[in-house]
């Protein structure tokens, strides 16, 4: 590739553009952009203001400072500023691409600038007088960045070392990029990303006319209704930097179909790579592809309009099955199955793959309820790898109905996960039980003291105290509750647990209490799942309160 054509020093990109001073209907296009303001300057005549817009003097309706109107002679939008509120900090700032046609070479060459524009309303010098109204004050404008794009051979960008400002506008200081970068982000503010006082666009009515008669226009025909909803954030930049750099590839992505086309959004908009997934140096379609397309996948990509898959993801897949020699299953397929590479390796380890997606297509023409993609399919063979089931025979391997079969694999594996946890959890009652019966010693010092405090009967109901520490973690079991945890402190006398219990029944459980261990307050008494008690089973615990606790409690102790 030639690129004798493409900008070496800085005086060869500025050969391409003409002084942005001599041009000052470019001026006037960035300054329409600005916001408008209308600029009430006396108390007495409030409807009185001077539109910033077009720069006439009008009678508005509203008067309120602030507020939103309409200019009567331009028709823009923009706020009411009153004067005398002070307007000392208010200054509007814009960063605008504006594109055009080379002077130098306007055959193959379209250019861009990057123009800033800044407009501080409130001028004062040093003595803090006021020396220029409004209608007095001329916008700051400079270009912080040039763009030369040769089709073909390449591009150059020269651009400032710093950001323009009009607080500093002697610093204008250029620089050679060797790889074109979107300026936008210099200006965003660096914690929110975007800065509320300024505006970044891209004139996209430039653009239009600068690819018009150029080899440009060819991408641009393909991509430009699209992409300019998409295109800020430098993607036209870029667009055109690999356009020029690799006119081939970019023209064969934009036009070979909405896929790659989207594929071509996703590239520029976020300036990444394609991963080595495309040769952009290649001069046919199989090479920036690596791969050959079959007839039916260029029929398919032209026609597909938008799909469910990430280009690239569409196309690693492709380029992977190809090179494992693949060359059966379709991009198409690859779409509707939802194939991804990973879910392909494990499948690949049973099956030949190719027979497996005409398998998948014949369990979606059967099954038109479901949609069968080849993730179930992967999902359905790591279940029968936890279960153990056979994968030679064909009727496991490929069974008659996916969905059902996946589906009745899922509850066995439930079920044995049920399985296992509640052996777990018999386990552990085992090793709690275990435990519990190893302190006995300890509490049967201490039970005979508990007993002869509180046993106690009312209403068909009675306070049980627990023989064996074991009966806590029983308790614990069968009313739900976290009493099983209380052993060691029972055992160690820091505190007191008692059943209630049916008085006729003394099996049945009606609740749970803990009494502090000096007795002088009942900590908790609760129901089956730590709920409150019955009404009856309270009316029990009062009665047990005022017998046992309130009356002898701190008393005896
Ligand atoms: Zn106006």
């Amino acid at each position: 590739m030639s690129k004798e054509n493409v900008p070496q020093t800085i005086p060869q990109v500025l050969e391409h553009f003409k002084e942005l001073a001599d041009e000052p209907e470019i001026i006037q296009k960035v300054r329409d952009q600005l916001p408008t303001h209308f600029f009430v300057d006396d108390q007495e005549v409030r409807h009185h203001a001077w539109c910033s817009h077009c720069g006439e003097w009008v009678y508005l309706d509203k008067s309120r400072h602030q507020a939103v109107v309409s200019c009567p002679n331009c028709e823009t939008e923009g706020n009411i500023i009153h004067t005398w509120r002070g307007y000392k900090h208010l200054s509007d700032k814009i960063l605008m691409y504006v594109y055009g046609k080379s002077t130098k070479s306007p055959a193959d060459t379209i250019t861009a600038r990057a123009i800033y524009m800044e407009i501080q309303w409130y001028q004062e010098d040093r003595q803090g007088v006021v020396n220029g109204l409004p209608w007095d004050v001329e916008p700051y404008a400079a270009v912080d960045s040039y763009y030369v794009f040769v089709y073909g051979q390449g591009a150059a960008q020269a651009r400032n070392i710093y950001k323009c400002s009009a607080d500093w506008a002697d610093c204008e200081e250029l620089l050679l990029n060797k790889s074109i970068a979107p300026r936008f982000g210099r200006y965003m503010n660096a914690m929110y990303g975007y800065n509320a006082n300024m505006k970044l666009i891209v004139d996209i009515d430039s653009v239009d006319e600068a690819v018009q008669g150029t080899p440009f226009q060819y991408v641009w025909d393909e991509v430009g209704g699209s992409f300019t909803d998409r295109g800020n954030d430098g993607a036209y930049v870029r667009l055109f930097d690999t356009t020029a750099k690799h006119p081939f590839a970019v023209e064969m992505l934009a036009k070979m179909g909405s896929p790659t086309r989207d594929w071509l959004y996703k590239l520029t908009e976020g300036g990444r790579t394609a991963g080595g997934l495309l040769n952009w140096k290649g001069k046919t379609m199989n090479k920036v592809l690596k791969y050959p397309l079959r007839k039916e996948e260029k029929y398919w990509l032209r026609i597909v309009g938008a799909i469910r898959t990430p280009a690239d993801i569409l196309f690693d897949t492709w380029q992977w099955l190809r090179k494992i020699g693949e060359t059966n299953i379709t991009l198409p397929e690859i779409e509707r199955y939802k194939m991804r590479r990973a879910d392909l390796y494990k499948a690949r380890e049973f099956v030949n793959l190719y027979r497996l997606t005409k398998y998948l297509a014949r369990q979606q023409e059967k099954h038109q309820a479901h949609t069968i993609t080849l993730d179930l399919y992967a999902d359905y063979i790591d279940d029968c790898r936890a279960l153990e089931i056979d994968l030679s025979k064909k009727s496991n391997l490929l069974p008659k109905d996916l969905t059902a079969a996946h589906v009745t694999l899922r509850h066995e594996i439930e079920q044995r996960r049920e399985l296992q946890q509640e052996e777990e959890r018999r386990r552990q009652s085992r090793k709690a039980l275990r435990a519990a019966g190893s302190k006995n010693q300890l509490y049967k010092k201490l039970r005979p003291k508990i007993l002869r405090k509180y046993a106690f009967q009312a209403d068909g109901m009675m306070i049980y105290v627990p023989k064996k520490l074991e009966e806590l973690i029983n308790e614990g079991i069968a009313m739900h509750s976290c009493v099983g945890g209380y052993v060691e402190r029972v055992a160690a006398g820091a505190t007191i647990v008692v059943f209630i219990r049916s008085q006729e029944n003394p099996k049945e459980r009606i609740g749970t209490m803990e009494i502090s261990r000096d007795g002088s307050y009942i900590v908790q008494a609760r129901a089956k799942y730590n709920r409150d008690l019955s009404p009856e089973a309270d009316a029990f615990v009062r009665k047990f309160k005022k017998a046992k606790i309130d009356n002898t409690g701190r008393k005896t102790a």
